[in-house]
């Protein structure tokens, strides 16, 4: 396994659209081995999750998983999902705010709207149909992910950038951590 160079904000790859792939090109070995260097990589990073445009890859892969997730200590766990060609559709029209980074942004937290719970649609890493209902910050995780899959970062989802922070001033100001002085 390998970890792989991670796109930052600027590089063209994060802006692009990625192609679906078919059964049997999930199932070849190198999409398999390409999705392990894709967990390798989230892990690396703390990420909690990862699309593989951040990974400079034109495909409808991305990876999610929290446990213990120093990035996010307060967030709850979700187990590791590979998600392929997925469709994501809102089952509510309720939108919460609530923070979020990304690989592809180092250092920065930014509060966004998203909807509460989604219904996803794709196919795991075995090529098979998934169907889940996700809520809360599951959900947000998809759509975060999925939402690199067409070319959005999550700035552009914000509704004004007046809470973008750099990740020291967010952990002193937003979350009341402060270093001993
Ligand atoms: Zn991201």
């Amino acid at each position: 396994m390998a970890i792989l160079k991670v796109a930052r904000l600027g590089h063209p790859v994060l802006r692009m659209p990625a192609q679906p792939l078919t059964v049997d090109e999930i199932r070849s070995p190198d999409t398999q081995r390409f999705i392990d260097d894709m967990i390798e990589t989230m892990r690396e990073y703390d990420g909690a999750g990862l699309a593989a445009n951040q990974v400079h890859t034109l495909k409808q892969i991305c990876v999610i998983e929290v446990l213990g997730n120093p990035r996010y200590p307060d967030a709850p766990h979700i187990p590791l999902t590979v998600v392929i060609n997925p469709v994501v559709t809102p089952l509510t029209e309720e939108i919460e705010e609530g923070w979020e980074g990304c690989l592809s942004v180092p250092d920065m937290r930014g509060r966004v709207p998203r909807y509460t719970a989604v219904r996803l649609e794709c196919r795991n890493r075995e090529g098979d149909k998934v169907d889940v209902v996700a809520k809360e910050f599951f959900a947000r995780v998809i759509q975060h992910e999925t939402d690199h899959l067409k070319g959005i970062v999550y700035v552009d989802r914000m509704r004004d950038l007046s809470s973008l922070s750099h990740l020291a001033e967010w952990q002193k100001y937003a979350l009341g951590i402060r270093e001993p002085e």
